[in-house]
């Protein structure tokens, strides 16, 4: 079964509970089975914003196939009461909950509603700093580099 990794990020309301909200949710999809990084506070990326995020990584086994998988993560974000992520002009707002997909084992997938690995991971230190708590050594599937080698790339 190939390891999925998954970043969730809040930034409004109570931030803590998000997280374990989505975890907890994240956690059953898993049969229990889920390893969660710590929690890292960041600054809103790619628009700005009073309201820092707490982020953490997580990652499981899961056969359910990828555009299922973003369904069932996009249910949690819309239960836990997050809208939409963007706002009039299609700028990035604050949000309860987001949840993105960073990789499934070393699947390639570019498709409509879906690209894997996440095309922004190796920019944003945020992802790549819990994901490198967990699974240091995974190597992404298009550039050969492995997480701690693109942490050091944006350092
Ligand atoms: P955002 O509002 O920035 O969280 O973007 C959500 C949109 O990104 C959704 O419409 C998804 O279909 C799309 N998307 C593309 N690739 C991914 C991914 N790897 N993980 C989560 N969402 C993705």
């Amino acid at each position: 079964m190939p390891a999925v990794c998954v970043s969730i990020g809040s930034n409004l309301g109570d931030r803590s509970a998000n997280l374990r909200f989505a975890i907890e949710k994240i956690r059953k999809l898993a049969d229990g089975r889920i390893n969660v990084s710590s929690v890292y506070e960041s600054e809103a990326w790619g628009y700005h914003s009073d309201n820092p995020f707490y982020n953490v990584a997580a990652i499981f086994e899961s056969e359910t196939d990828p555009e299922s998988l973003l369904d069932r993560l996009q249910n949690i974000e819309r239960e836990a009461g997050s809208g939409s992520h963007r706002d009039k002009e299609g700028n990035y707002t604050d949000r309860i909950l987001d949840i993105d997909i960073i990789f499934i084992g070393d699947k390639v997938i570019n498709g409509r509603r879906l690209t894997v690995p996440h095309p922004r991971m190796t920019e944003r230190d945020f992802v790549l700093v819990p994901v490198s708590e967990l699974s240091p050594e995974w190597r992404h599937p298009l550039t050969g580099l492995t997480v701690t080698e693109m942490l050091r790339q944006i350092k």
